[in-house]
């Protein structure tokens, strides 16, 4: 990688050293604030831990939700820290202030290989506003700053991007983590020498979320798999009716661009499910993609299409694949989704490599059964798309080069 990474600082040159640890612990909570899904915690242990382990006095820096630069107490820090106790099994500190003499206070007070977790950075408005003054005191004086925070490496933020800068300006270095470090090399690679087939599954809801992703993968892949209300807008851009379903009326043109684009790489839906609403007590029906009727909702891609993609799938040599082909979160329109993710499961096993990017998808790798089998599930939502579409990363483009 052409950025340093925290294997270039060797464990007796961290001995004591406060280090500045930005961590993405924007964990998906459900209605009653519970976390559902704490892969992005795990993913960030092996850094945590060769920090204390050398005896680093680990100060750790994460935004929760969009709090809009004001404390709420919803989207509290506090639970996190308790549940990182669990995982690393020894205790976390707590201060429930991200800067001030609070904060300052309670880092003084660390004790080599102790690890504090300091409160949401977005309940202070200058994190979003990049605020450089702010910047340098999340610093708190350190020598090396530790990014290991991929899903929100796409934002220039004070706790991302500024205090990379404001410890570099003061002499100190900024550093990939291990788990930043590892999906810059899985999702780079997969797009600087892809092995062929390269096959694209791109689903989920809407067009306009992922336009960047397909025109920067178009020239490289193989196939390109469309399903998703995606879709719809594509059946659409045919002339075909789709009933009630969700569709991106302002997008039809796009979809035609890229049908134009794609040629005979972009393979649509050739049947769906539909029913009278996307409930999960309804009763579905297969429909051809062009019969779909008036006042139903498509809800997944039907059989005949799933037959098709798990062929396309199962002869690829790589794969990436983000969005759901279906609302998979109901029982009646999950079945497309998930076999397409144990389709690409079992590519992963005979040797292809397989990378889910999108947070919907990798929870739909997870229901499906099968995320230990993909060779990576991103823990980057909307970074791993910016990533993959070629975008600059400020939070990667900020650290010390090599
Ligand atoms: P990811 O997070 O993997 O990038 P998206 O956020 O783009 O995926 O889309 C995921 C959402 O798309 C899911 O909540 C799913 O229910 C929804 N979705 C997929 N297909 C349909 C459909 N046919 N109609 C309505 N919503 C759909
Ligand atoms: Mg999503």
């Amino acid at each position: 990688m052409a950025k340093k990474t925290l294997e270039d600082c060797p464990p007796e040159t961290l001995a004591d050293q406060v280090v500045v640890v930005r961590v993405d612990y924007n964990l998906p909570l459900n209605r009653d604030g519970e976390v559902v899904d704490d892969t992005r915690l795990v993913r960030t242990l092996p850094t945590i831990q060769y920090l204390v382990e050398a005896g680093a006095k680990a100060v750790l820096l994460s935004h929760l939700g969009r709090p809009g630069g004001r404390p709420d107490p919803a989207l509290s820090l506090r639970p996190v820290a308790g549940k990182l106790e669990e995982f690393l099994g020894y205790p976390v500190g707590f201060c429930p202030m991200t800067t001030g003499p609070q904060a300052q206070e309670a880092v003084q007070r660390m004790k080599s290989g102790e690890v504090l977790l300091l409160e949401n950075t977005r309940f202070c408005p200058e994190d979003a506003r990049n605020d450089a003054e702010w910047a340098e005191e999340i610093s708190f004086g350190t020598k090396l700053f530790v990014n290991d925070a991929f899903g929100t490496a796409h934002r220039a933020h004070a706790s991302t991007q500024g205090v990379a800068h404001a410890v570099r300006r003061g002499g100190g270095g900024a550093v990939a983590g291990f788990l930043l470090e590892r999906e810059l090399r899985f999702l780079s690679d997969a797009m600087a020498d892809p092995e062929h087939p390269f096959v694209t599954i791109i689903g989920g809801a809407k067009i306009s979320n992922k336009i960047d992703v397909i025109e920067a993968l178009l020239p490289a892949v193989d196939r390109l798999l469309i399903g998703g209300a995606m879709a719809n807008t594509f059946f659409k851009a045919h002339g075909w009716a789709v009933g009630d379903s969700l569709v991106e009326e302002d997008r039809i043109d796009t979809a035609r661009r890229l049908m134009d684009l794609a040629g005979d790489k972009l393979l649509l839906p050739v049947d769906v499910l539909t029913a009278p609403s996307i409930t999960s007590d309804v009763s579905t029906c297969v429909s051809a993609c062009d019969e779909v009727g008036e006042a139903q909702h498509i809800g997944d891609i039907g059989p005949r299409t799933a037959e098709l993609f798990i062929d396309v799938v199962g002869g690829a040599r790589t794969v990436i694949w983000s969005g759901p082909m279906g609302v998979f979160e109901l029982a009646p329109f999950r079945s497309g989704t998930f076999e397409v993710a144990r389709a690409a499961a079992s590519t992963a096993d005979r040797g292809a490599t397989v990378i889910v990017g999108g947070g919907d998808s990798a929870a739909a790798a997870v229901a499906a059964g099968v995320v230990d089998r993909i060779t990576h599930v991103s823990t980057g939502g909307s970074a791993s798309l910016e990533f993959l579409s070629g975008n600059e990363m400020p939070g990667v483009a900020a650290l010390s080069d090599r």
